[in-house]
């Protein structure tokens, strides 16, 4: 039995075919500079062979508060992903149109959304909370959601494998450090709090986004600087965070490089990334009143040592201190960086194999489809 993932970005598409084991990856690729997701999708289906494919997983990024879950897409869920397109306009748009498109090339087989805002749907009110009036709260569920949730799940899930513990009984700060970044609080295997809230804006600064900005800011770029809505929008996300504050790109490696070569931008821009890395580790160390370990994943997460270590630097006192020859060792595999209270290790988020695996999960557990084998 076959379970083929699709996961649907802003502008590309990643598929993935696994055996029913989930460890097990047969094929896959990327789709890169999509405009048409349809046409994505077509084309993925073009470079398979669907035989054997026994359901097919989608990563969806708002599962506003009904989700708690990945569940099997029929009609109503379909309508509720897509009412949710007014809180993720970037992302859930193009989750459904692959997820309509897909299901025209295998209408026989069940369909399963796994969502980024599930893992969070654990975080208690007083974490999710933001300091708005009531009606805001409840009639506008304006609140943390939180996203990456596949990525922190997974980390943490191979985190309990690897040290032989159970999932329930681990305390981890997970850092997903990327083109988009989030760090997680994850209190006895569930998520108690993250840095990205409302919309995959807030929090640490990334790629593009601008991560934490005082409200008070926008208002004033809207009301004395007369940028309209639309335009702060495309601002916040595509042309703020490292890309903007260094003016060189949103690649690491190339600020990383600019740094290198004396640029004072590029430089500001890799210390204030960092910096708010380290703020919110402490600020989940007191959430939490400690923790196990300190996990980074995400291209960032995963390959440069340079920036694990300024974040991590002189925080000895809070029980993290890198292994300076364990931190520059390179490869995929996860791996341990350093132990001084906290253990501290690099683990490559294997998003696409836990949805595989949610999937199978979802599959199994339905009778329609168990009836069926
Ligand atoms: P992701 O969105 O997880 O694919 O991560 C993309 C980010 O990872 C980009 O900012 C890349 O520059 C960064 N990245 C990838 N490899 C490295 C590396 N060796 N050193 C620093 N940053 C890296």
């Amino acid at each position: 039995m076959k379970i083929l993932v699709l996961n649907a970005g802003s502008s590309s598409l990643k598929f993935d075919v696994f055996e029913s084991d989930p460890e097990h990856r047969l094929t896959g690729g990327t789709i890169e500079r999509v405009t048409d997701m349809t046409g994505a999708v077509a084309s993925v289906f073009d470079q398979l062979d669907p035989t054997g494919i026994a359901a097919v997983g989608h990563r969806v990024v708002h599962g506003g508060d009904q989700f708690t879950e990945s569940v099997i897409i029929d009609p109503a869920v379909e309508n509720a992903i897509d009412v949710l397109s007014a809180l993720a306009p970037l992302h859930n748009p193009n989750n459904l149109e692959a997820c309509r498109a897909a299901r025209t090339h295998l209408p026989l087989v069940p369909h399963v959304a796994v969502f980024d805002t599930a893992f969070h749907h654990t975080i208690p009110p007083h974490a999710y909370t933001y300091g708005l009036p009531w009606e805001y709260l409840t009639k506008k569920k304006i609140r943390r959601y939180g996203f990456h949730g596949i990525s922190h799940r997974s980390v943490s899930l191979q985190f309990a494998e690897l040290t032989g513990n159970r999932p329930e009984d681990v305390r981890l700060i997970t850092c997903h450090l990327g083109n988009g970044c989030s760090v997680c609080a994850i209190d006895k295997g569930k998520s108690i709090d993250t840095s990205m809230g409302f919309t995959p804006l807030e929090g640490l600064m990334m790629g593009t986004r601008s991560g934490d900005v005082d409200p008070g800011a926008i208002l004033h770029l809207i009301t004395h600087e007369r940028i309209k809505p639309d335009n702060l929008l495309r601002i916040l996300n595509n042309k703020s965070g490292l890309k903007g504050l260094s003016g060189v790109s949103n690649d690491m490696r190339d600020i990383l490089a600019a740094a290198g070569s004396g640029n004072e931008r590029a430089t500001l821009a890799i210390d204030a990334f960092a910096y708010r890395v380290r703020k919110y580790i402490g600020a989940y160390l007191a959430a939490m009143n400690g923790a196990d370990a300190l996990l980074f994943t995400g291209g960032i997460g995963e390959n440069s040592p340079f920036i694990r270590q300024k974040i991590c630097q002189n925080l000895h006192h809070l029980g993290i201190e890198l292994d300076s020859i364990a931190n520059l060792a390179e490869g995929q595999e996860a791996r341990w960086i350093g132990n001084a209270g906290l253990a501290v290790w690099v683990i490559p988020a294997k998003e696409e194999r836990l949805i595989a695996r949610d999937t199978l999960h979802c599959i199994l557990s339905d009778q329609t489809f168990r009836s069926q084998m």
